[in-house]
């Protein structure tokens, strides 16, 4: 089959979805395309913008962090190592070696030295792996960000995360979720800094082929803590229906996002102003209202100290009673 764009070249790549097949440099255009279409039809990054792109290793986030060094945005990167033995160091590989291949050196939080590896601190508290990964995340994106004076945070979640997500979250009408879900967060008083998802308009699929045409070296493995998560169900559930109707991921997100959806209506009617959510994801348990500053580590947080800190004397405490019990 030829490429439906230059018509000279074979296609390397088919999307159903768009009623089209490209060449690898005709799906290297319309892949960018995509990404900046999204950037712009949500005013998600301006050329101003000093943006800390978070990587893991995988295909999501190298792939966004090298379409915005290619579109001129001035980015750097940060690594947050999990401490999960064996897959941590594979991915830091990864995200090292891309960086060096882009004259980059990437920002590096090792979760272990800040006394929070992700197995240990689960297994102490006895809590979800993801649960605490997600808090914790979460914080170091905030912090790093405000520390190094980023203006925005910049996560590679794609279509397919995105909507697997709201489909979890209407099944089970999570109206706060819902209100709160967007690709972009916007920067709040008392240190929140905006966060933003560029990939929102391309799929895993899309993703995945320009980062293996380009190729970007990613780790293809999945997270060893990801085996129960309930998104990859929701995942499933709509890879079978975009197998029989494809176009309807695109069309199932855009119509969420658009302002005349009742389900948004109301969401920016909790709004004081502009077009998208006004409380952060990390506050989906802790409320809304103006945050202060956490009376442990300074941090924005709707409460007394915040859900990082929180969960960090949880797991000392956790950690001290093991030790008490394993001396006597
Ligand atoms: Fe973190 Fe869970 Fe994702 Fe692994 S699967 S990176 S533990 S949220
Ligand atoms: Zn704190």
């Amino acid at each position: 089959m030829k490429c439906k764009r230059c018509r000279r070249a074979e296609a390397a790549i088919e999307l159903p979805s768009h009623h089209s097949a490209f060449c690898p440099d005709c799906f290297f255009v319309f892949f960018r395309r995509q990404v900046t279409e999204g950037i712009r039809k949500l005013r998600l990054l301006s050329p101003e913008d000093r943006t800390l792109v978070c990587v893991s290793g995988g295909k999501d986030s190298l792939v966004l962090w090298d379409v915005l060094i290619d579109e001129g945005y001035e980015t750097e990167g940060l690594y947050i190592d999990l401490g999960i033995d064996g897959y941590s160091d594979r991915s830091k590989e990864k995200v090292l070696a891309y960086a060096a291949s882009r004259g980059k050196t990437p920002i590096v939080v090792e979760l272990a030295k800040e006394g929070i590896p992700i197995p240990e601190a689960a297994h102490c508290a006895r809590m979800q792996e993801c649960s605490i990964c997600g808090t914790v995340k979460r914080y170091f994106f905030n912090r790093v960000a405000a520390e190094g004076k980023f203006t925005v945070v910049a996560t590679g979640h794609n279509l397919d995360d995105e909507t697997a997500r709201l489909l979890g979250n209407l099944l089970h009408w999570q109206r706060d979720h819902l209100a709160r879900q967007h690709p972009l967060l916007p920067e709040e008083a008392g240190g929140l800094v905006r966060k933003v998802k560029p990939l929102w308009r391309v799929s895993e699929v899309e993703t995945a082929a320009y980062g293996f045409l380009k190729g970007i070296d990613y780790v293809t493995e999945e997270c060893p803590m990801s085996e129960d998560a309930t998104s990859l169900v929701y995942k499933e559930a709509l890879s079978r229906i975009e197998d029989r109707m494809p176009g309807t991921r695109i069309v199932f997100y855009q119509g969420f996002l658009d302002p005349s959806n009742p389900l948004r209506k109301r969401a920016e009617a909790q709004e004081p102003a502009g077009d998208a959510p006004r409380a952060t994801e990390a506050d989906a348990e802790e409320g809304v209202g103006t945050p202060r500053a956490c009376a442990s580590c300074g941090a924005p947080t709707y409460t007394e100290t915040c859900s990082f800190c929180r969960l960090k004397e949880r797991v000392r405490k956790a950690r001290s009673q093991r030790a008490a019990r394993s001396s006597r």
